[in-house]
């Protein structure tokens, strides 16, 4: 079976891994600030926070954010659970932004007009996650604009995207928003197994991200009540978790690092060659906004359910049968049973529940070579006549 996506791993990948397990340092050391560092280099931004996860990223930015019971969390409806979950983890209620119909992003013109009502109802969110699908930015210079009129933080859900640019800025350096989320799951552009990541160019939310990272716990006088009783002494000055990163996975992730531009270049190849080798089926190609460079974590088409005279679940069965795993990105979140709760129902985001129907994600990873891209191109042409 080719996957959908899959992490690609080489032996100075396996040293820095095997150099970590032969040193002092296991869980949170030396790596960790190196793996910040290459990070926050890459992007520009002046701070990375590391933990052990995305979700676990998301959500200590919200709180960072400030955000909690009775405030109003704002995503796109085309994501992953965790851009949403991270809401209701503060006790803050999601709501959602219907999407874009060429860049599957949420739409910035329906946040504005969003905006403009909730202001009229005194409704307005304290947070707003854009996430960058398949790689691809969200118009963040509107989004910007829009949150300092209205005042609300922009986390921005970058799990796809590390790597890729906007208006020739990196992804992540935090330009046009509050903090960056980065993932670093296996099927993401750079892995260290499980993890991620929160940037920030702000004094503060970096302070509060790295108490929130470790039990709300410091070692440093100048954020203590008192003086400190002896060289032993922490105090606890907020509630925080164990969302800690390891010295394994931050190595792994600082060699991966090394070869990112490689990763995202092999992707536009990958990504090129299917635009020209589908040109002539009835999908709708990805289409790449000409001011963003996308890090193309995903290559997701539409199927023209209209001509093709057959279901997106018969082509979908027909490829994996025929060795083939494409998968779907993503289930809208608002239709998932947990949501109905917060009274959300079918119809309320027309243009994610669209391209829910018609959406399929072709293999596309580092390791992807034009062989088995051809494969893919041949059983989808098969599956399609
Ligand atoms: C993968 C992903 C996450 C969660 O990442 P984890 O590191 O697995 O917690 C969040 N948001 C989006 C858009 C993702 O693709």
């Amino acid at each position: 079976m080719i996957p959908y996506g899959r992490q690609d791993i080489r032996d100075e990948d396996i040293r820095a891994v095997l150099d970590v397990l032969r040193s002092d340092w296991l869980t949170q050391g030396p790596a960790i600030e190196r793996f910040e560092v290459d990070v926050a280099r890459y992007c520009g931004a002046k701070y990375a926070v590391a933990v052990s996860n995305a979700t676990a990223a998301l959500h200590i930015a919200c709180l960072a954010a400030g955000l909690g019971q009775g405030d109003r969390l704002w995503t796109s409806p085309n994501t992953f659970l965790a851009s949403a979950n991270c809401g209701l983890y503060c006790g803050a209620s999601p709501d959602f932004i219907d999407i874009d119909k060429r860049t599957y992003n949420l739409d910035a013109d329906a946040l504005e007009v969003k905006l403009q009502l909730a202001q009229a109802s005194n409704m307005l969110p304290k947070v707003v996650v854009p996430v960058h699908f398949a790689g691809q930015s969200c118009e963040m210079a509107r989004i910007c604009n829009l949150a300092s009129r209205y005042g609300f933080t922009v986390i921005e859900d970058a799990s796809h995207a590390i790597g890729g640019s906007y208006l020739g800025k990196p992804v992540g350096s935090c330009a046009f928003s509050d903090m960056t989320v980065f993932s670093f799951h296996p099927v993401k552009i750079v892995t260290t197994g499980e993890g991620g990541m929160v940037l920030t160019n702000r004094d503060d939310l970096y302070e509060k991200l790295m108490l929130l990272r470790s039990h709300g716990m410091t070692r440093d006088p100048a954020l203590m009540d008192r003086e400190p009783d002896g060289p032993w002494y922490y105090q606890q000055v907020m509630l925080g978790f164990n969302y800690r990163m390891t010295d394994i996975q931050a190595a792994l992730g600082s060699s991966q690092m090394r070869r990112i531009d490689e990763f995202v270049a092999r992707r536009h190849h990958l990504a090129n060659r299917y635009d020209a080798l589908l040109a002539d089926l009835p999908l709708t190609l990805p289409w790449r906004r000409p001011d963003t460079r996308s890090a193309l974590h995903l290559y997701a088409v539409r199927l023209d359910l209209g001509t093709i005279g057959r279901s997106r679940r018969q082509v979908f069965d027909g490829m994996r049968e025929r060795g083939i795993g494409v998968n779907l990105h993503y289930i809208p979140v608002h239709s998932q049973p947990y949501y109905r709760q917060f009274g959300f129902k079918a119809g309320d985001f027309p243009e994610a529940e669209q391209y829910y129907k018609e959406a399929i994600s072709l293999p596309i990873f580092y390791g992807l070579t034009d062989i088995m891209q051809d494969q893919v191109v041949s059983v989808l042409r098969e599956v399609l006549q």
